[in-house]
């Protein structure tokens, strides 16, 4: 890759609303074939602000692609037994096929155990360890929407990604280690990094693709990014909008004013990683739904 002109700038917003006009497609042919619908669990506990406007956003998408969208609310002092209940009934419900957490959750309740009671088979978000061991071992398995949000905007991008060198920053069970088993599984080759990571400026100025998934507003400045390299800001940060009236903004991990003039592709903050997040959330239950029911899915 080399460095040209400023970089292209990946609409995310653009590609999440064709993907989900592709699933609605098949959603709707199903519906017209078949009596169950497929439906799609939300459980969100306690009254975390991003937590409800994802979920919000998370049943109005799914409902508008035709899919049958519960969300469960519950209060932020839900002990632990009554949520475990609530998940093994929608394991036995034959009219969910994809089930989902909204994390963090809070304290009183094991994260891990809550994770481990969803049914593999309904586990939308991937995050089972049987699951997370089958894609770590090549086997087929639901995949992270967040990584396979990302992994979904390279491939569009830029087709084959054999022996490109990729940058995962960030190491956590959610995004940055299946970013880079996906990454991985595409022949990248693979360097993950995180905070006690030595020269990450250095490391960073070798990647042709950067996945910077940290959580640290504008962490990666412009001379880090290597020139015409594809940069995938999976940050999400909220800021002070600088008006001086309290109000926020959000920004990503990547300094993007400085990023884009140096890199060949980029994701802007917001309209980039996060719109492909819930369009792989509904295409993983459209996936649940053909595996449960024993039909082919549709999509590649
Ligand atoms: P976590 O807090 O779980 O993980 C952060 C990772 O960043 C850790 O591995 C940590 O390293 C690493 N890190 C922290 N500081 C540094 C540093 N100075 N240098 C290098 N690495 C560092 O975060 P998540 O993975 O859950 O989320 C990361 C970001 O992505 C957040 O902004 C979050 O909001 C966003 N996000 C966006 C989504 C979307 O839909 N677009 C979905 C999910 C998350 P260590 O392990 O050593 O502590």
């Amino acid at each position: 890759m080399t460095k040209t002109s400023p970089a292209r700038i990946i609409d995310g917003k653009a590609v999440s609303a064709a993907i989900r006009a592709e699933l609605a497609r098949h959603v709707a042919i199903i519906r017209e074939q078949r009596a169950v619908q497929p439906g799609l669990a939300v459980i969100l506990i306690g009254d975390d602000a991003p937590s409800q406007v994802y979920v919000k956003s998370k049943e109005k998408l799914a409902a508008e692609a035709g899919f049958r969208s519960v969300v469960y609310r519950r209060p932020a002092d839900t002990p632990e037994e009554p949520l475990l209940t609530l998940i093994e009934g929608l394991n036995e419900d034959p009219e969910i096929h994809g089930i989902l957490v909204q994390l963090p959750v809070p304290p009183q309740i094991d994260e891990a155990k809550v994770i481990e009671t969803i049914s593999p088979e309904k586990d939308v978000d991937g995050f089972h360890p049987m699951n997370v061991g089958r894609l770590a071992t090549g086997q087929d398995a639901p995949i992270p929407c967040t990584p396979l949000g990302c992994l979904t905007l390279l491939k569009r991008e830029l087709g084959d990604l054999a022996g490109l060198h990729a940058v995962v920053v960030g190491r956590s069970n959610i995004v940055g280690k299946p970013m880079a088993t996906l990454l991985l599984r595409e022949n990248c080759t693979v360097t993950m990094a995180h905070s006690r990571t030595r020269d990450l400026p250095a490391l960073c100025r070798e990647a042709d693709i950067l996945v910077p998934a940290i959580g640290k507003p504008r962490f990666i400045r412009g001379d880090w990014v290597k020139p015409g390299a594809a940069v995938i800001d999976v940050g999400i940060n909220r800021i002070d909008a600088g008006k001086g009236d309290g109000s926020t903004r959000l920004v990503g991990d990547v300094d993007f004013d400085e990023a884009v003039k140096v890199a060949g592709l980029i994701t802007p903050v917001p309209g980039g990683v996060g719109p492909m997040t819930i369009a792989m959330l509904l295409r993983n239950t459209l996936e649940a739904y053909c595996r449960i029911h024993r039909i082919a899915f549709p999509l590649a």
